[in-house]
């Protein structure tokens, strides 16, 4: 299959799963993870309309961004060191990856300095996974009220990334558990975190069903990538 009929598939999919959770399909948007693949490729995507592209490497959006049209929305969806902040920021239109206060008032920082206001989702490590980013379920509450204080942040929601499973239903206790959070933290702060950036290729139908309104679809749109990232 082309990248274009994969693209009406995976969309086909989003708009499957949004009407069985009694959701709109305009709820949930699809962020095209182009992640190894070239300009060439990813020009494909776009040309078939896909304009939200995600990517997890600084070097790969300080190559890609700036020879591809400038009406394409290109999110940071990989952990960020903190010494490339400055470069990345200007280039992404929301940072789904910022997994410590460290990188947060970095990021805070230098968007100040560079007149920015970046619209940002606080990464979390629902299973508590040693091998994954992101503030544990016990940090996230008390993080969250740091960094809400931060002048330049908008702090817009929520993302996960669990371990993989085959089995989509494994995880789905773990995309419940980041609605649940999510919405304890509105409850108690009184302000809208509007996004949950949630399911990957194989999962995406079970996040949206449990509250998705960002998917991070990479393999199910360009085809397997030729190393794991
Ligand atoms: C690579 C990646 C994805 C997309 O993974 P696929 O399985 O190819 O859909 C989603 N989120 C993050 C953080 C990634 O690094």
């Amino acid at each position: 299959m082309s990248i274009a009929e994969n693209l009406e598939q995976v969309r086909g999919q989003i708009t499957e799963a949004t009407a069985k959770a009694g959701r709109n399909a305009g709820e949930v948007t699809l962020v095209a993870v182009s992640k190894t693949w070239p300009v060439e490729v990813i020009q494909e995507v776009v040309d078939a309309g896909q304009f939200v592209l995600g990517e997890n490497k600084v070097q790969e959006i300080l190559e890609k961004v700036p020879v591809m049209s400038a009406d394409l929305k290109w999110h940071c969806i990989g952990h960020l060191q903190k010494n490339k902040v400055r470069k990345v920021l200007p280039l992404c239109a929301m940072i789904h990856s910022i997994d410590s206060v460290d990188l947060a008032e970095r990021v805070d920082r230098i968007a100040g300095e560079l007149d920015l206001h970046p619209e940002v989702l606080l990464q979390v490590n629902v299973a508590d996974d040693d091998a994954k980013f992101g503030f544990s379920v016990a940090e996230l509450e008390e993080a969250f009220y740091d960094l809400s204080a931060l002048a330049n942040l908008r702090i817009k929601g929520l993302m996960t990334v669990p371990a993989f499973d085959p089995d989509p239903e494994a995880v789905r206790p773990f995309f419940a558990r980041l609605r649940e959070l999510r919405d304890r933290i509105e409850d108690s702060s009184k302000t809208s975190l509007p996004h949950l950036s949630m399911g990957m290729s194989h999962d995406f139908p079970v996040a949206i069903e449990e509250g998705a309104t960002l998917v991070r679809v990479g393999s199910s749109i360009f085809g397997k990538r030729d190393y794991p990232v």
